[in-house]
């Protein structure tokens, strides 16, 4: 089976992992700032934070930008429910704005309009969660100019996009969004096995996210609220978790961090040749937005369902039957059962839903030759019956 994505570790990487099993720290040691300070480096932001998932950073996220009860979350419907779910965490309710129907990122025109209806209606969110999905940016400039606007707090879940760039800067800078979060899962674009990462430039933000992610508690003086009793002394002022990451995770992210260029250009080169082979084929290819530089995680194609006489089913289930691990990224997250509940109807998002009848993720991930590529497109071919 060729799966639709996977990890490359190499020989430093083992190494690297090695060094910390043999060293005085399994965690709470100097990899974690390290790797931090890497990333925050790397794409120019203020501060950088690691943690267990990207599941784990969205929640400190959202409990940091203040989201609780009688809040709204916004997200787009196309994500991983992780995205939705942090809002839920916090004892917040979830809504969502309907996707572009090029980018397959969340649309801003969808925004604006349902910023404008609520505004009225006197429930606008709190946080919005923009994802960019495959690793295409969203268009933060006219993201954040309506945020501002009407005074909604933006995170940005780049789970799928460190290496990319928008308007040739990384993404992570946080330059039109309070929050960023990486995901570091194999499937991703470098990975810690598991593993997250929050990013912001505010003071405040970064204070707090600290704190949550270690049981709400401190060791700084300056932040405790009374004086401390001895040397000894630490106090919990917020309530947290135990959201922290390994030594051994730390290290292999900073190991593999040196190779994120590469990966992502590997992944453009790959991307290119999928759009060279199924240029003649009866798809909608991704397409790029001029103003960035995707990160790429994922390519996905869409079947014109009109032009052919299989189904998007039959399609799949062909492709799997050859042993090509193909996916669906994403189905729409208010038609999952735990989202129904919310009273969401299939229809309220019909381009998430119209994605949803024609998507296709297909195979990309570093170490995939172009031989196994062409593979996977002589079976495609083969599962379209063209
Ligand atoms: C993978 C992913 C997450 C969750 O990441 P974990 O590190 O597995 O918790 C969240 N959002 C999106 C868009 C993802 O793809």
């Amino acid at each position: 089976m060729i799966p639709y994505g996977k990890q490359d570790i190499q020989q430093s990487d083992i190494d690297a992992v090695i060094e910390v099993l043999r060293s005085d720290f399994l965690t709470q040691g100097p990899k974690v700032p390290a790797f931090e300070m890497a990333v925050a480096q790397k794409v120019g932001a203020k501060y950088a934070l690691a943690v267990n998932s990207a599941t784990s950073a969205l929640h400190i996220a959202c409990l940091a930008l203040g989201l609780g009860k009688g809040d709204w979350l916004w997200t787009t419907p196309v994500t991983f429910v992780a995205s939705a779910n942090c809002g839920l965490y916090c004892g917040s309710q979830v809504d969502f704005v309907d996707i572009d129907a090029k980018t397959y990122n969340i649309s801003v025109s969808a925004l604006e309009n349902k910023l404008k209806r609520s505004a009225s209606e006197n429930r606008l969110p709190k946080v919005l969660v923009v994802v960019h999905l495959c690793g295409q940016p969203c268009e933060m400039q006219e993201i954040k100019l309506l945020a501002d606007k009407y005074g909604v707090k933006v995170i940005e879940d780049a789970s799928h996009a460190i290496g990319g760039k928008y308007q040739n800067d990384y993404i992570g800078n946080c330059k039109y969004s309070d929050i960023t979060i990486f995901s570091f899962h194999p499937v991703k674009i470098i990975t810690t096995a598991e593993g997250g990462m929050v990013l912001t430039n505010s003071d405040e933000l970064a204070d707090k996210m600290n704190l949550l992610r270690s049981h709400g508690i401190t060791r700084d003086p300056h932040l405790m609220t009374i004086a401390p009793d001895g040397p000894w002394y630490y106090q919990q002022i917020d309530l947290g978790f135990n959201y922290r990451m390994t030594e051994l995770q730390a290290a292999l992210g900073l190991s593999q961090l040196d190779r994120l260029d590469e990966y992502v250009a590997l992944r453009h080169t790959i991307a290119t040749h999928y759009d060279s082979l199924l240029s003649a084929l009866p798809l909608t290819l991704p397409s790029q937005h001029p103003d960035s530089y995707s990160g790429l995680h994922l390519y996905v194609i869409r079947l014109n369902l009109s032009q052919i006489s299989v189904s998007h089913r039959e399609v799949f289930e062909s492709l799997r039957a050859q042993d090509i691990g193909v996916n669906l990224h994403y189905i729409p997250v208010h038609v999952q059962p735990y989202y129904q509940q919310f009273g969401f109807e299939t229809e309220d998002f019909p381009e998430a839903m119209a994605y949803y009848r024609e998507a296709i993720t297909l195979p990309m991930y570093p170490s995939l030759t172009t031989v196994e590529q062409e593979h996977v497109v002589t079976a495609l071919e083969k599962a379209l019956r063209v």
